[in-house]
């Protein structure tokens, strides 16, 4: 497999991984846009939003709460943060495996895009 979030997800390539359990895996992005910028993934590789089925429900519903709990943990629920998955190539998605980022630390803007 040449994805590298599942090689992140697997250990087999370095990152700064926050959290994980049998089915998730956070880690801080590369190229942080916020002094919090984590990136939350499934285990299960995934390609895009589009590409999830009904059975996938339970597995977003698992990202958001991942996301809320480190939102809590870097100190930054009540300042507020930004959740976001990029989609295809007009949605900005760079890396064909589904990612929720998450985004805090700074005054966000509030038009997206
Ligand atoms: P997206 O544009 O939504 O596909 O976002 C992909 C994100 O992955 C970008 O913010 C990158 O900075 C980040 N990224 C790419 N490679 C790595 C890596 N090896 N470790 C951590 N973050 C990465």
């Amino acid at each position: 497999m040449d994805c590298i979030f599942c090689q992140i997800a697997a250990g087999e390539i370095s990152s700064d991984i926050v959290y994980q359990d049998d089915k998730m895996v956070a880690f801080r992005d590369i190229y942080p846009q916020a002094p919090t910028h984590l990136l939350i993934i499934p285990r299960k590789h995934i390609p895009s939003l589009t590409e999830l089925v009904e059975e996938d429900a339970l597995l977003v519903g698992n990202m958001v709460n991942v996301a809320n709990l480190l939102a809590k943990r870097e100190g930054t629920a009540e300042s507020g943060y930004r959740l976001a998955i990029n989609c295809g190539e007009q949605g900005g998605q760079l890396v064909p495996h589904l990612h929720l980022h998450l985004l805090a630390g700074r005054q966000l803007s509030p038009t997206l895009g």
